[in-house]
């Protein structure tokens, strides 16, 4: 009765003596696996980049090139694609140095000729639970750098409208005023607040105010729309956009445009004093190349700004 070994794998069989390759191939393919024959390294590698063995069983004395060298050229090209393929030697060398050369030369483990079917299965048994649990290893890796990931979004981005948060806002605002000095050109930070938000939560309830919110954020979103322009909840009912690369009259042309994109949607508040509808007031400040602001400084200028447009009646932009 055989051992129940782990069938179907693709192997392949390196060897210049003919007989041994056919000896070794009639095992493996006994044991049900695939087989793929080589008589030389160079074009042992050839068939290796062409199917992809799961395992290697290679000869070390050959013509031209050896085993060994066959194998660093294999750990070689994995370096690059991250892989790993098991490599068994078939030797009849048994001295303790050359098994070390065939070791470090990227060899898992080591055969010694005439291979024994017994041993042989036995090898391919270790070296599919190795396999397995690199595998496994790698599923997990892969798993933990996603949830990484994703706790990296949670941590930089608002739950509610999916905006970057006053995190992920501190972020982009310091990485595009970097990206602004390298480029020698200016930068706009917007602050703009809901007019009389607390009203409309008092009126409608909380729900209607977290609804009234992602609109909010929606829209902002469809007016600074480039790839380079960030939109984040800077708190409550505030939001903040960083308009990279934007002059001042760009600024002024996107307030206008916030303006008449919020009265064009027309978001009904029963209980503004402005509107009938959700209206935003806003603050502008623009950074000239070589002014050399730091984030700080932009905020509380923006911050200033949204102060004035709020004593100026509200429903409005102004910049310096
Ligand atoms: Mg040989």
């Amino acid at each position: 009765m055989t051992v129940q070994t782990s069938t179907g794998l693709r192997i392949l069989v390196v060897d210049d003596d003919e007989s041994v390759r056919g000896s070794v191939a009639y095992v493996l393919d006994r044991l049900g696996h695939q087989v793929i024959e080589a008589s030389g390294a160079a074009w042992a590698l050839e068939l290796f980049d062409r199917h992809q063995p799961h395992l290697v069983l290679s000869d070390v004395a050959m013509p031209v090139e050896d085993g060994y060298w066959l194998a660093r050229q294999i750990r070689e090209r994995e370096r690059v694609h991250n892989g790993w393929t098991p490599v068994i030697f078939m030797s009849s060398i048994s001295e303790a140095t050359r098994v070390a050369e065939g070791i470090a030369a990227g060899g898992d483990d080591y055969l010694t000729k005439p291979v024994h079917p017994v041993v042989l299965e036995a090898k391919l048994h270790a070296m599919e639970r190795l396999r397995a649990m690199r595998a496994q290893l790698q599923a997990v890796t892969e798993e933990l750098h996603r949830a990484n990931r994703e706790l990296q979004r949670q941590a930089s981005h608002d739950a509610l409208t999916g905006l970057l948060n006053r995190r992920g806002l501190d972020d982009h605002l310091d990485e595009a005023l970097r990206m602004c000095a390298r480029t020698r050109s200016p930068i706009t930070l917007m602050l703009c607040d809901v007019d009389f938000f607390k009203r409309y939560n008092d009126a409608l309830g909380h729900g209607a105010g977290d609804d009234c919110l992602r609109q909010v954020g929606t829209l902002l979103r469809q007016v600074a729309r480039r790839p380079m322009d960030s939109v984040a909840r800077f708190g409550g009912e505030e939001f903040a956009i960083i308009l990279p690369d934007t002059p001042r009259s760009g600024a002024r042309m996107l307030a206008q445009a916030i303006t008449r994109v919020f009265r064009g949607a027309a978001l009904p508040h029963p209980a503004s004093e402005v509107a009938s509808h959700i209206t935003l007031s806003g603050g502008l400040i623009t950074c000239d190349p070589g002014h050399g602001l730091v984030a700080a400084e932009l905020l509380a200028g923006a911050d200033d700004m949204l102060y004035r447009a709020k004593a100026l009646g509200r429903n409005q932009f102004v910049g310096p």
